[in-house]
């Protein structure tokens, strides 16, 4: 789970390992957070370890992977590392715009393809994204983030047809407002206004998109 560290990432890693999955947590700066998580889930009885690097980092991320592919495939991925750099478009500056395609949409790629031929060998695999409403109707002062998530959804669609004659399905979620610390950075007048507009009426749980995310690992995703 890339971005374990982090609110929704935890919640996966949690939902994962008590699904039964042996868990890798993964961190880029916050390993102490991804450590803990992993020994209160062994402490729970759950199979769980820690790995740190930045997808951004092409060489590095494979580096990593090509390590935990020594002790076998990673059958479950779930890219949901993310970064946000708000800015309306005409203040935006380049490095804004890199920094979240990079995170987003390289670190897709780079974690992803060097875990997909060993998946395709066991011909059984499930590779999960976590995208954005952000993607689906945009939003004010994301356009950088709008395009890297709806990148991921683009990627999704291809990559499925590829996987799917091999056992292995490709979904992305593509969560709502959450609550958590990147949705308690929104002031408390536009966030009221976001909530207004939410049907169910108030922000969505970190635990609600991990079921979801657990159902799309599940051998009942198949389809
Ligand atoms: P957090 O900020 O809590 O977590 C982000 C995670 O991404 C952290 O674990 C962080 O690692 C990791 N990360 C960031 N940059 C890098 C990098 N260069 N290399 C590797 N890992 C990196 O965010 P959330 O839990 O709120 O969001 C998780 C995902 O869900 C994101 O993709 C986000 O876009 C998406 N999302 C969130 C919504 C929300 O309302 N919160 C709504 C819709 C989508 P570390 O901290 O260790 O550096």
């Amino acid at each position: 789970v890339t971005g374990g560290s982090g609110a929704i990432g935890a919640a996966i890693c949690r939902q994962l390992a008590g699904d039964g999955f042996a868990v890798i947590v993964h961190a880029n700066r916050n390993l102490d957070a991804a450590e803990q998580l992993a020994a209160d889930l062994r402490a729970e009885g759950r199979e769980a370890e820690a790995v740190q690097f930045d997808v951004t980092d092409a060489t590095a991320t494979k580096t990593a992977l090509d390590k935990l592919l020594e002790t076998g495939p990673i059958q479950v991925l779930v890219n949901n590392a993310g970064i946000h750099d708000d800015a309306v478009f005409p203040g935006m500056s380049a490095e804004q715009w890199h920094r979240v395609i990079d995170v987003s949409l390289g670190g897709f790629f780079n974690v992803t393809q060097p875990l997909t031929m060993p998946m395709i060998r066991t011909r059984w695999g499930r590779i999960i994204t976590i995208s954005s409403i952000a993607a689906i109707t945009g939003n004010r002062g994301q356009v950088n983030y709008s395009a890297a998530k709806a990148g991921m959804i683009g990627f999704t669609k291809a990559l499925a047809q590829e996987g799917a004659s091999k056992g292995i399905t490709v979904n992305c979620v593509c969560p709502g407002y959450i609550d958590t610390e990147m949705v308690a950075a929104v002031p408390e007048e536009v966030l009221k206004k976001i909530i207004a507009g939410i049907p169910v009426g108030r922000l969505g749980k970190a635990e609600e998109i991990a079921s979801t995310v657990s159902f799309l690992a599940s051998d009942g995703s198949g389809f």
